[in-house]
């Protein structure tokens, strides 16, 4: 193939120039090839062990049959769904192809070179990569430290407001954070959205909420109509298990939405997507056992974290973050070689940290019983 005679980024524009891309957690199939064994788990990508709800699957094979039409533009049912699960207006709804894309709407709309979008450190990857990508400043602000009691790595919502400035156009908080699993409680998150000026857009990453139990944590979505400045996203790829699906949404005011719809292509969520969503947002049933089987993961990992003495950071989500107080990135090289795929952490500058996602009891035996091995070694 013939190459350029100049330097092709010289191109194309500036935000994209200097994007480094998301790393997704490491496929199943991928290490399959890699490493030629079968028998491989991923605790890697905060999936539902248990899959979707069969409610979903079955309205999506249903759905096959309408696949030569373009998809409903509106998402009418879907839409009306979600409006009386939020008792929201459905012109307050932005549906994404998942809610990384809805966060892409937000930057595009709002955001472009010359402002700027405040986020903490650590704080989900997806945030900076879709306003560096609109050539707007990311604004780093400090997390706790790393000894903090409650929060270790959380958000600090004085150091986020103090970031705020003149040129900030919108402020991204993970409520509870990916890859911390730290969150912001009612009064510190009301508190923060009394200080933040109405010209700067606060958006509320709620993508693990339907995992939270902690009585002090907020559901947003209920202070929409107090703050008009303020987008919540939500996603069934979490706790609906349909991350192959792409489905998300956000919450906003409608003069919001209305903005951030100019920019959604029509079809962004396709037939089948509209169909598993909307089936899923039913099967409370599927909801809670996913629960269930979180809750007890997520106690059967912390029993065997300590047996291991190894510390992590208190989590809410459906995953824990481990410190192993030393790099990482050597045991989760061997971790790949027993077949169990977890997420390093070295793009949010937590090196020696690693991210496990809450499995099915066997898978987390595996995960305990492989991280015993490496760890002897
Ligand atoms: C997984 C995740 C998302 C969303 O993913 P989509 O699949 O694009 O909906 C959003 N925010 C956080 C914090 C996440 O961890």
């Amino acid at each position: 193939m013939k190459n350029f005679d100049f330097d092709l980024t010289e191109l194309c524009s500036r935000g994209v120039r200097g994007l480094k891309p998301y790393e997704p957690g490491k496929p199943i199939a991928e290490l399959q090839r890699e490493l030629g064994i079968r028998d491989v788990i991923k605790l890697a990508s905060n999936e539902n062990p248990l899959g979707p709800s069969p409610k979903a699957l079955a309205a999506i094979r249903n759905a096959l049959a309408g696949l030569a039409a373009y998809p409903d533009g509106q998402a009418y049912e879907l839409r009306q769904a979600i409006a009386e699960k939020h008792r929201i207006d459905p012109r307050c709804i932005t549906l994404g192809d998942g809610s990384d894309q809805n966060l892409e709407f937000l930057a595009r709309a709002f955001l472009e070179p010359g402002c700027n979008a405040v986020m903490s450190h650590h704080a989900f990857a997806v945030y900076a990569i879709v306003t560096q990508a609109v050539g707007a400043e990311i604004r780093f602000a400090a997390a706790h430290p790393a000894t903090h009691p409650h929060m270790p790595y959380g958000h600090n919502p004085d150091a986020m407001l103090a970031a705020i400035d003149k040129h900030t156009r919108m402020v991204c908080i993970a409520n509870p954070n990916n890859p911390t699993g730290t969150w912001l409680d009612r009064t510190s998150l009301l508190h923060f959205l009394e200080q933040v000026p109405q010209r700067v857009l606060v958006v509320v990453d709620e993508a693990y909420i339907e995992y939270v139990s902690e009585p002090q944590y907020p559901d947003c979505s209920q202070w929409l109509g107090d703050f008009p400045n303020l987008v919540v996203t939500r996603t069934f790829s979490k706790a609906y298990g349909l991350a192959g699906l792409r489905a998300g949404y956000s919450l906003s005011h409608r003069a919001v939405a209305e903005l951030l719809n100019r920019i959604r292509q029509p079809f962004n969520v396709n037939n089948l997507a509209q169909a598993g969503a909307l089936a899923a947002l039913s099967d409370t049933q599927h909801l809670e056992k996913t629960l269930a089987v979180n809750q007890a993961g997520m106690r059967q990992f912390e029993q065997g974290l300590r047996t291991l003495n190894l510390s992590w950071i208190p989590s809410i989500g459906n995953f824990l973050t481990v410190d192993f107080q030393r790099p990482a990135r050597a045991i989760y090289e061997a971790l790949l070689r027993e077949g169990v795929i977890v997420r390093p952490l070295q793009n949010y500058a937590m090196p020696n940290h690693l991210r496990i996602t809450i499995g099915l009891p066997d898978q987390n035996i595996r995960l305990l019983q492989a991280l015993k091995k490496v760890l002897a070694a």
